[in-house]
């Protein structure tokens, strides 16, 4: 690991000082990610900017508007269970409860689940080439073990998965993210906060240098999707395991027609990937299995597999399918047992 200062920031204006005076400073915050990648070597901050003791990070609280806002400091576990996001919002509190072991949603935040990097195995192994963590040597994914990577979005430079389930059902959700920098606050649409690798795959988002997330804000429509709602996660492993494919989904019903939808999916791309045509498809329709299929098809148009994750095509499509049916249904996919006592 290499050498770095340490710089306990006070305030939110105190922490952009400090980011925007040295693009080679990192927040931390639970630290779950950052110090793992510190140790490996992928991560090499000169300095840790530690936000935890700000309290305009913390808490949740309602909107105005009536809808519901996520301080970046607000550990996954609180807002799992927090009883407005399980009652208005239980396609998030599931999404984040199908996410890593309890222990680690205790400690991760929600600024830092946000901004969680991928999980190629070659970006967390500096002995391989990876465009991602060194710009121009390469990527060894394409034509490597690539089990675990993107289907859709990627690009020549880059086939890296964005990791995080909490980030799948924030963006079915429509939520914003509040950020501030040295020119002020600003809000992103969840859709435009993570990027696609295209041709600069080293940045995962549009945050500008020195801007931190300060807090997340759902919108007050969500809450309509309180009842047909699913997140549904396929993994090697049932539990402390990434997705290979998730699907988050939330739609409005009139009896057994679909009067909106909206549809992210996890694991398949550099971002949660969704797409106006699927969820405008299943307006006014049926809530069958041709109406699913047919929006699965056009969320997954142009999906590519490669040498390892072609299977991921076909099981997206039959997630979507799943998923959507247990929407539909009100039957959501439990995470219940992930609730410790
Ligand atoms: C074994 C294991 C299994 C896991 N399984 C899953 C899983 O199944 N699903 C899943 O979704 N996640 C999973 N995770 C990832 C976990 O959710 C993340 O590590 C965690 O959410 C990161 O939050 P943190 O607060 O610890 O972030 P940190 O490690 O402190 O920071 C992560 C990154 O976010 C940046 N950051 C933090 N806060 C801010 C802010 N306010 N503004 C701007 N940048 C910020 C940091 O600079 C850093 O780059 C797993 C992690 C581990 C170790
Ligand atoms: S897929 Fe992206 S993160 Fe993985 S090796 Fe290639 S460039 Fe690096």
């Amino acid at each position: 690991m290499n050498r770095f200062s340490y710089h306990r920031a006070d305030t939110i204006d105190d922490a952009v000082r400090a980011l925007a005076a040295d693009p080679a400073a990192k927040i931390i915050a639970g630290g779950t990610n950052l110090v793992d990648l510190m140790k490996y070597d992928v991560e090499k901050p000169s300095t840790l900017i530690d936000v935890t003791r700000i309290e305009a990070l913390k808490g949740i609280s309602e909107t105005e508007d009536g809808g519901l806002r996520i301080g970046a400091l607000v550990p996954n576990t609180t807002v799992a269970y927090d009883e407005r996001v399980a009652s208005r919002y239980p396609l998030l509190a599931s999404a984040i409860l199908a996410g890593a072991t309890p222990q680690l949603r205790n400690a991760a935040t929600t600024g830092g689940n946000l901004n969680q990097r991928t999980r190629c195995y070659y970006f967390n192994d500096v002995a391989t080439p990876c465009n991602k963590r060194e710009p121009g040597s390469g990527c060894s994914a394409i034509g490597g073990l690539n089990r675990i990577h993107a289907i859709l979005g990627a690009s020549e430079h880059c086939i890296a998965t964005h990791p995080s389930d909490m980030c799948v059902g924030l963006a079915a959700l429509g939520a914003d993210v509040h950020v501030v920098g040295p020119d002020g606050e600003r809000v992103i649409p969840f859709a435009d906060y993570h990027r696609l690798p295209r041709d600069a795959p080293q940045r995962d988002n549009t945050l500008r240098l020195g801007e931190i997330v300060v807090s997340i804000v759902l919108p007050p429509d969500a809450a309509s999707h309180g009842v047909h709602h699913s997140y549904l996660k396929l993994r090697d492993r049932l539990s402390y395991a990434f997705a290979l494919v998730s699907v988050a989904t939330a739609l409005t019903m009139e009896g057994g027609t679909i009067s909106s939808a909206r549809i992210a999916l996890g694991g398949v791309a550099h971002k949660p990937w969704r797409r106006q045509e699927a969820e405008t498809a299943l307006a006014g329709r049926a809530a069958d299995e041709h109406s699913f299929a047919v929006a699965a098809d056009l969320l997954l148009d142009g999906a590519q597999g490669h040498e390892h994750n072609a299977f991921k095509v076909e099981l997206a499509r039959r997630a979507v399918i799943r998923a959507l049916g247990q929407a539909a249904a009100g039957t959501p996919q439990s995470q219940t047992d992930k609730r410790i006592a």
